[in-house]
C-alpha cells in the first residue's frame, strides 16, 4: 500500500479514536474485572512475553527522571527487514531485559511514575477501536468505577497515541534500498541497526549491534 493511502487510513482511524465514548470503556473494563495484584508477572520473563514497546517521548521522559541514556534503557526490536548493504531495519524500540525488565527491583517498578503507557494499561489494550486484554491473574477483580474511568481515558489516550506515532512515522520514513532476505545473510555476522520511529532514523551505536537471529 502506497505510504500516502496508509497515511490517509490512519488518519481515519485517528478520527474514530478521538470519538471513543470513555464511559462506555471504563462500563467494559468494570463488566470485565480487574484489581492489580502487584504479582509483577506481567514484568517478568518467566510468565510469557514481557517486551515493553515504548515511544521516543517516553524513552525521553524515563532518561529525565532517572539520569540514564537512551542506550542503556531501549534496544530496537528485532527485525528480518535489511538493506542491500545487510543493514537491519526496525520501527520500534523496545525496554531492555536481562530476562524480566531491567527497571523490575524486588518485586517493584523502579520506575512507576514513568513507566510507559503499555504498562499503565496493563492487561488491557485497544486493536481497531475494540477493547482487547491480556492474560493478568487480576482479571475478573473488582473495580470501582473510578478506576475503571482512570484506566479508560489512559486507554484511549494511549490508543490515539499510537496512532499518531504511526503517522508520524510514516510522514518522516524515506525508504531504504532493502529486502527481507535473512536468508541470503550470514547469520551470524553482527550488523547495523536503523531504528525508524515518529522522530526520523536512528542509527545504533557500533557497541549496540546485536544478531540477526
Ligand atoms: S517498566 Fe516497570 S511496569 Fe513496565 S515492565 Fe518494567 S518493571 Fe514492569
Amino acid at each position: 500500500m502506497m505510504k500516502e493511502t496508509k497515511i490517509r487510513n490512519l488518519r481515519g482511524e485517528l478520527d474514530e479514536a478521538i470519538r471513543i465514548d470513555e464511559r462506555q470503556l471504563a462500563d467494559s473494563i468494570r463488566a470485565i474485572g480487574f484489581r492489580c495484584r502487584k504479582c509483577a508477572q506481567c514484568c517478568r520473563a518467566e510468565h510469557g512475553d514481557n517486551t515493553v514497546s515504548i515511544f521516543p517521548f517516553e524513552i525521553r521522559r524515563i532518561c529525565e527522571r532517572t539520569g540514564l541514556e537512551p542506550e542503556d534503557i531501549v534496544t530496537p526490536t528485532p527485525s528480518l527487514d535489511t538493506d542491500s548493504e545487510g543493514n537491519i531495519h526496525t520501527f520500534e524500540w523496545v525496554l531492555r531485559k536481562d530476562g524480566d525488565c531491567i527497571f523490575l527491583k524486588s518485586g517493584l517498578c523502579k520506575i512507576y511514575e514513568c513507566r510507559p503507557y503499555i504498562c499503565k494499561t496493563y492487561p488491557f489494550y485497544l486493536l481497531e477501536g475494540r477493547l482487547m486484554v491480556s492474560e493478568c491473574m487480576g482479571l475478573g477483580g473488582v473495580i470501582s468505577s473510578e478506576e475503571s474511568q482512570r484506566i479508560a481515558t489512559l486507554l484511549k489516550e494511549r490508543y490515539i497515541t499510537e496512532i499518531k506515532e504511526s503517522i508520524l512515522l510514516l510522514e518522516r520514513f524515506n525508504g531504504f534500498n532493502g529486502f527481507n532476505g535473512l536468508n541470503c545473510l550470514n547469520p551470524d555476522s553482527m550488523r547495523n541497526i536503523c531504528v525508524h520511529d515518529s522522530e526520523g532514523e536512528h542509527w545504533v551505536p557500533e557497541r549496540d549491534k546485536i544478531r540477526l537471529i
